[in-house]
């Protein structure tokens, strides 16, 4: 072989090379289970579990009230595409996913079928009333509380309902999904420690909050729930009712009002005035806020300042 031949046979080779590459790589994009979640925090747990096996899209931004989402054409090409739709559910994208699934025209996700996960299902779930629920009681869940997801146990709970039903949908990677979620299961483990160790001092304190996104968190960290903001889930609470939780605030020196990003500050601001209360602006979703990338870094930071509140308020 001359020279050039030998030049031409190793350029050959490197173009088969990088044929061969491109092509597995494009093949293996193509094999890409297509995920779409409602929300930041189930896309979190999703990519925990899929890997690069999925591809993983969230309708909902981190910062949004996941009760009221806009619509936009793009959510519905998201859906289009869809593989598997993975949501919330207990009504908490009642006002919005419905007809997002229906205009989407794709089979695979519509109700019943093999790619619509209802994430509640693998949850501990609290606040099921026990009476009718009528609209006057507001925006009221009437299956429960589907704000789940801040309690670390149903994190899991939910990775591994997550990793069964990928598993399901693709056999050939059950292996792989099992190993993603003993390795998810395992930091959320030692990241437990840390979290419970922080909020060890704390147990028992009292906090107002705006919203009842927060059961599941404060049951979780041993916090108490001393009333709320806005009682009636979207409807502006009443001067008697803000009366009365400012009184209940002094009685049992309360000092820390938590609120969800999305709500106006106005009034958390004015009852911590009288109150001589902190407002914590605390974010429920990955997302939230910048530093938020992943379920975990969603606790480490809210219990960060949460910690930082209640001793500045000791
Ligand atoms: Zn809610």
């Amino acid at each position: 072989m001359s020279m050039f031949d030998q030049y031409r046979f190793s350029a050959a080779l490197l173009a088969l090379t990088l044929a061969l590459a491109v092509g597995t790589a494009s093949a293996q994009t193509a094999s890409k289970l297509k995920i779409v979640t409602t929300t930041t925090d189930l896309a979190s747990l999703a990519q925990a579990v899929g890997g690069d096996r999925v591809e993983v899209n969230a309708i909902a931004r981190g910062y949004q009230d996941p009760h009221f989402v806009e619509a936009k054409p793009s959510f519905l090409l998201m859906l289009r595409r869809a593989d598997l739709l993975i949501f919330v559910g207990l009504q908490l994208e009642i006002g919005w996913l419905p007809p997002l699934i229906t205009q989407s025209g794709n089979p695979r996700i519509q109700t019943g079928a093999g790619g619509y996960l209802d994430a509640s299902q693998f949850a501990q779930i609290l606040e099921v009333p026990t009476e009718v629920v009528t609209r006057a009681m507001g925006d009221v869940h009437p299956f429960g509380n589907p704000h789940y997801w801040m309690d670390p146990g149903n994190g899991r709970r939910v990775a591994q309902g997550i990793a069964q039903k990928l598993s399901a949908m693709r056999p050939t990677d059950a292996a792989y999904f099992q190993q993603r979620l003993q390795a998810f299961n395992d930091k959320l483990t030692q990241e437990e420690r840390n979290w419970n160790a922080m909020m060890q001092p704390y147990r028992g304190r009292k906090v107002v909050t705006y919203h009842r996104s927060w059961p599941n968190f404060l049951n979780h960290f041993g916090l108490v729930s001393a009333g709320l903001i806005e009682p009636r889930p979207g409807i502006p609470p009443s001067p008697s009712h803000t009366i009365e939780l400012i009184n209940m605030m002094k009685r049992d020196n309360v000092k820390i009002i938590l609120v969800e990003p999305y709500f106006d500050l106005k009034m958390p601001n004015r009852i911590a005035r009288e109150t001589g209360a902190q407002v914590v602006v605390l974010p429920p979703s990955v997302g939230g806020e910048k530093e938020i990338t992943d379920y975990f870094t969603l606790f480490n930071y809210d219990l960060a300042l949460l910690v930082k509140a209640f001793q500045a308020t000791q």
